[in-house]
């Protein structure tokens, strides 16, 4: 999707209003529920004198000749789109930056404090052009890890135009037996997922971990892998290498007793060990934080 504006020589477009009660002077506002996440333009961006609202210009090149090309104003738009499409569940419709570090410091929260730190200081280091490391968040359930993941997945689609996939694990193999249910191919989502330049997953090693659901996760994770592409990811578990304990039940308290790596295996772990690094997500449960106040 072209980004950028193609005439150097063009005013900037218009921009929303600072002021703007609705959108804080992002631009942006929640859109219809649903499944997932969705924005909106906000109504504060003034229309654009450049193309009236059609996004097409013609860029004189230097040579004299014209050509079609994109509209500043349509950056945006086109980030929006992006966003729309990322798949971020419904429910973090409203998760950013400033609402988790507005959420931690209220509540003096200083491991949540060091975790957004660490999530801005990575989020400054990502370069679309090279390879890069991802970012692993640990925690209890509850900690703000996935409040965390999303916040930093709509950074990097908002403010720098890079598209991101999210998905959390068991609703991933969710989709696969839906597919397989009605005769459709595993092929074309396991595709997006492993071509997306920033997949991130929530909720890693999550489920029952049977042969055929390790199997998914080791596709995706050696696809990345070898396509050098960038993983985000929350998870429960220790992230430490398998400990060689026997699988636990599902209901089994000891099951938060393992390690990541004997949830997804030693392959897939020494994988992720190489592309991410741990930040864990400590400190203050939110949702008994929420409940008691
Ligand atoms: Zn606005
Ligand atoms: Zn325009």
């Amino acid at each position: 999707m072209p980004d950028d504006p193609r005439d150097a020589t063009a005013a900037p477009p218009p921009q929303p209003d600072p002021a703007c009660p609705r959108c804080g002077g992002e631009g942006v506002v929640p859109g219809a529920e649903g499944e997932h996440a969705r924005l909106e333009l906000c109504g504060c961006i003034p229309p654009c004198p450049r193309c009236g609202g059609t996004g097409r210009v013609f860029v004189q090149r230097e040579d004299g000749t014209t050509v079609a090309g994109r509209c500043a104003c349509q950056r945006l738009p086109d980030r929006v789109a992006i966003f729309n499409r990322a798949g971020i569940p419904a429910r973090f419709n409203r998760a950013t930056l400033v609402s988790f570090a507005r959420g931690a410091g209220m509540i003096g929260d200083g491991d949540k404090i060091a975790a957004f730190q660490a999530a801005a200081a990575w989020l400054k280091s990502f370069d679309p052009a090279r390879e890069n490391r991802g970012r692993r968040g640990r925690g209890a359930p509850g900690r703000g890890k996935t409040h965390l993941l999303v916040a930093v997945a709509r950074s990097l689609i908002l403010d720098r135009g890079v598209r991101v996939r999210f998905i959390e694990f068991t609703r991933l193999l969710g989709l696969l037996r839906e597919g397989y249910g009605a005769g459709r191919s595993d092929a074309v989502l396991l595709n997006e997922l492993a071509a997306v330049p920033v997949l991130a997953i929530d909720e890693l090693g999550k489920g029952r971990m049977t042969d055929w659901e390790l199997s998914v996760i080791d596709d995706i994770v050696s696809r990345r892998y070898n396509s050098f592409g960038c993983l985000l990811g929350t998870s429960n578990f220790r992230p430490a290498p398998p400990s060689g304990a026997p699988v636990p039940e599902l209901a089994s308290a000891a099951i938060q007793r393992q390690t990541l790596g004997d949830r997804l295996g030693e392959r897939t772990w020494s994988r992720l060990g190489e592309m991410c690094d741990f930040v864990e997500v400590g400190g203050v449960d939110y949702r008994v934080v929420g409940r008691s106040r």
